[in-house]
């Protein structure tokens, strides 16, 4: 949809050019996507990183077909990277089964593979042909004033610079959040203890499990070769003192879920477990930004607990709807700073309510006992897969990707 404004209103404001400079801060998954989708569309993209270089540690992300979807369209080749999914096997923790969501079926609906991959090489993916003199590392990013046609961008050395609008991709604990008015993330009460681990002999390794107690959960998701992602959730508060021997707790906490939790449990050392918890954290979706010409994307704008594994899909989602209102504002037409404003509240508003869905349902509590589970067990495989395949479609702005298949665009600006 394009906004048309008076043409007084467009005298009054000052003009954009065609090519927008554009500050993105954060080069993790999402400020990488964002800066590759704009690049593809002729903006001038620069992305300013804390780090010293690009090397990102961490475990695996699941990327749901909409995710995937997205990856398509930025051009980015996912072929053999991680695992692909065929089912999410979830039981109880006495072994009782729940119910199998059928992953295979939700790719033939939706298209798009469902795979687990580790994060360094999703990032690398995304970093495939992609112009890294446009990521400035070692470049902490400290405020952002609003300036008469844009933003300016303050850096921790003094120095600055000048765009036509500011992407806040620096993650869950976002100065440019902060610097926008948005509410700080709470945590939830509850942490992962979670990493990669090389486990030979994976037997099915396009298989998911899950596996729910009263006190907690876990996750062993294959990622790739003999990768193997493992979470344990347990609750967590801000005064939670780290035990000196971690792995003695998981042992006394998850030891006899299933033969494979056991494998594992006696696989891992503390010094798998040395970069965790992870505490959950969750942030308010924000209302519009204070600074016109600034937005948020990525767990900037919406960490959330990594529950229903959405936080890489929803950062590639967000890169997908940006790119589309930025699209639609005019080009060659002398377009004001109105007009982007507008497109990037138009961003904020399409995004805020599937945001806000798939934000509640990560809030809610998976941990139960096996009497509160006993019904869930009758649900079907059928029904489970269904109800997760309409809630993914609904998520994924199937609208605005459909525009995308119709008018994809294959070349970076340089
Ligand atoms: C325990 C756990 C498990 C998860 N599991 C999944 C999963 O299964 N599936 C899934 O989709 N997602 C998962 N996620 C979430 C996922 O990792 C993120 O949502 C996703 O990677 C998007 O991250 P991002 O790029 O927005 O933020 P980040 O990866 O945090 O990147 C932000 C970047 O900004 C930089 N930065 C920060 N401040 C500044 C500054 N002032 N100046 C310059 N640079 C700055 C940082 O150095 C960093 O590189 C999980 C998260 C956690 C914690």
């Amino acid at each position: 949809m394009t906004v048309r404004h008076s043409s007084s209103e467009r005298t009054d404001a000052p003009r954009i050019p065609d090519r927008l400079r554009v500050l993105v801060v954060g080069a993790g998954i999402a400020g990488v996507s964002v800066a590759r989708g704009l690049l593809r569309d002729g903006h001038d993209v620069a992305v300013f990183e804390r780090r010293p270089d690009m090397r990102v540690g961490g475990g695996a992300v699941t990327i749901w077909s909409h995710g995937s979807t997205v990856l398509d369209q930025l051009g980015v080749d996912m072929d053999g990277a991680g695992q692909l999914l065929s089912t999410v096997r979830i039981a109880t923790s006495t072994g009782r089964r729940l119910i199998n969501i059928d992953v295979s079926t939700i790719v033939d609906r939706l298209g798009g593979a469902v795979r687990m991959v580790p994060r360094r090489v999703l990032l690398d993916r995304l970093l495939d042909g992609f112009p890294t003199e446009r990521v400035h590392c070692n470049s902490r990013v400290v405020g952002a004033v609003s300036t008469r046609d844009g933003v300016q961008v303050e850096f921790e050395d003094g120095t600055s610079v000048v765009g036509d609008l500011l992407i806040g991709a620096d993650g869950l604990h976002s100065k440019i959040r902060t610097i926008v008015g948005a509410p700080p993330a709470r945590p939830t009460g509850w942490c992962s203890w979670q990493g990669l681990k090389t486990v030979p002999h994976i037997t099915e390794s396009d298989v998911a499990v899950q596996i729910i107690g009263p006190r907690g959960n876990l996750g062993l998701w294959p990622a790739g070769g003999s990768d193997l992602q493992w979470w344990f959730d347990m609750p967590w508060s801000t005064d939670f003192v780290r035990p000196h021997r971690p792995i003695e707790m998981l042992r006394a906490n998850f030891s006899g879920w299933s033969d494979l939790v056991d494998n594992v449990l006696a696989m891992l050392t503390d010094d798998d477990l040395a970069p965790s918890p992870f505490p959950h954290f969750r942030h308010p979706i924000p209302r519009a930004s204070r600074i016109p010409a600034v937005t948020l994307l990525g767990d900037a704008a919406h960490t959330m607990p990594p529950i229903l594994a959405q936080g890489t899909n929803q950062a590639l989602l967000d890169t997908m709807v940006l790119r589309k209102a930025l699209s639609d504002v005019p080009r060659g037409s002398g377009a004001t700073t109105n007009e982007l404003t507008a497109a990037l509240r138009r961003y904020e508003k399409t995004r805020r309510r599937r945001l806000s869905a798939v934000s509640w349902v990560t809030s809610r509590q998976i941990s139960q006992s096996e009497s509160v589970l006993k019904p869930a067990a009758m649900v079907s495989d059928s029904f489970g897969t269904t109800a997760m395949t309409t809630f993914m479609r609904w998520l994924s702005h199937r609208r605005i990707a459909e525009e995308f298949e119709r008018g994809r665009c294959d070349h970076f600006a340089t």
